[in-house]
């Protein structure tokens, strides 16, 4: 039985990359502006949201499953919806609906500004709801962080494009998330002041190819410069950038500007030239390390972090090799690495898919174990060092112990000294004294607090 006079819940499942949890955020804070409360659990909620991903086919599968579940959960209570967001929400539209009775909606990534209407109860418009497509990117047209509503941690992110104009061969998101909108650079800064004025002290400003940015004459540059002046921040980065664009002006930014921390996550995809230009990449292995020089030379100290496609259709042995040994040269301190799946519509979905996934299985891990050595001994380098670490949440339920990133973009598991009092945003400097696979572990001087 519920209490009619209470507010209704709302419940996210969010699947895939940071671009669908940033958008998930955002549509909670528009469900928290219509008057909806978060639900502590999904037997709680009134609306369930499943922000979709498709960028692999394990990602829809799961995708496919999780809105299957939520039949039952529908069926609790009377006037539960289901909402099916993001990118699979666009790619499969309607035909939600045809295997999904209890689905209530269906909305695309640029149409997530229609939640709150479907949220209500009862319903502000006809459900079930159909509805994708892409928006002309003007003014108003991205949704706008609210953190009057929900009060950003010590790290946010800003939007500053929708889309991307790249069409990689293997690449399903510019059929999903359609063409390069820039967001204008005044929208991109009063939200950048909005969220540091309300607690955020690091901002990432994220794009599919957030380095591809022009808008009314502002560069990529330009607007690093301009976000880098808000008063109060104190970092800032990007994700993801595209090496083709990374040219002299960012570089020259990253040499001026203090705010932008020493780490770029620059997706290789592989290190292969052959097998870069037949995943329509438009830059080869030599193009590649140019940009990572430029960078370094720019700021030297400066890490990477990337991402990598095994088992790309025609993809050698020798061609994996090439990989790892890229990998090795730059020191990538985080790579993120996949194994490649057809994608429904893409270039590349037409080429036979000739790497069995045994094969594909053990390049991934071939990858991998390559980069862990690599990024575990970078992260043995770091002990003994002080680092300057932002602390974002407790790691533990006691909170004895902060994570806490340092400006490389590691993850610091950060002991602080007694009578110290950590909040999300404090800034440490933290004594690096141990290194595990995939984080540090650190201390806070008693003198430093
Ligand atoms: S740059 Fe390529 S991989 Fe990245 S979103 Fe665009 S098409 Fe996809």
């Amino acid at each position: 039985m519920t209490d009619s006079r209470r507010a209704r819940r709302f419940w996210f499942v969010t699947m895939g990359c940071q671009m669908n949890r940033h958008d998930s955020a955002r549509m909670a804070e528009s469900l928290r502006a219509a008057g909806l409360e978060p639900a502590r659990e999904a037997g709680e909620a009134d609306v369930c949201v499943v922000n979709t991903c498709c960028v692999r086919e394990k990602a829809e599968q799961k995708a496919r499953s999780a809105v299957g579940r939520l039949a039952v959960w529908k069926r609790g209570r009377a006037g539960r919806r289901v909402v099916v967001a993001g990118c699979v929400a666009e790619r499969r539209g309607a035909a939600w609906l045809a295997d999904f009775a209890h689905v209530d909606a269906v909305l695309g990534p640029d149409r997530l500004g229609e939640l709150p209407s479907v949220a209500a109860a009862p319903p502000t418009r006809e459900l079930p709801l159909v509805a994708t497509g892409f928006t002309a990117g003007g003014p108003g047209d991205f949704l706008d962080a609210r953190p009057d509503l929900a009060p950003p941690g010590a790290g946010a992110f800003v939007t500053i494009s929708k889309g991307c104009a790249e069409h990689c061969t293997f690449c399903i998101v510019p059929s999903v998330r359609g063409p390069l909108r820039p967001r204008s650079a005044a929208e991109v800064v009063a939200e950048a002041t909005a969220l540091v004025s309300a607690g955020a002290r690091e901002l990432t400003l994220i794009g599919q190819v957030v380095n591809d940015y022009r808008h009314d004459g502002v560069g990529f540059a330009d607007l690093l410069r301009r976000v880098g002046a808000v008063p109060g921040l104190l970092r800032l980065r990007y994700t993801s950038p595209h090496p083709r664009f990374v040219d002299g002006e960012t570089a020259r930014a990253h040499a001026e500007l203090p705010v932008l921390c020493e780490h770029v996550h620059l997706p290789v995809q592989s290190g292969a030239d052959e097998v870069l230009r037949r995943m329509g990449r438009r830059y080869g292995r030599d193009d590649y390390r140019r940009a990572i020089d430029l960078l370094r030379r720019a700021r030297p100290g400066l890490t990477f972090g990337t991402d990598a496609i095994v088992g790309f259709p025609g993809e050698t042995e020798a061609q994996l090799e090439e990989t790892v040994a890229l990998v090795r040269e730059v020191g990538f301190t985080q790579v993120f690495s996949f194994t490649y799946s057809p994608r429904p519509g893409t270039p590349a979905a037409r080429r036979p898919d000739d790497v069995p996934p045994a094969e594909k299985a053990r390049r991934l891990q071939r990858l991998q174990e390559a980069a862990d050595a690599v990024a575990d001994a970078w992260r043995r380098g770091r002990v003994g060092a002080t680092e300057e670490v932002l602390l974002e949440t407790p790691s533990d339920r006691a909170g004895g112990t902060w994570q806490g990133r340092t400006r490389h973009n590691d993850v610091v598991h950060v002991r602080p000294a007694a009578g110290f009092a950590p909040s999300p945003g404090s800034l440490l400097r933290v004594t690096v004294e141990e290194a595990r696979p995939h984080c540090l572990v650190g201390a806070v001087p008693a003198e430093a607090t």
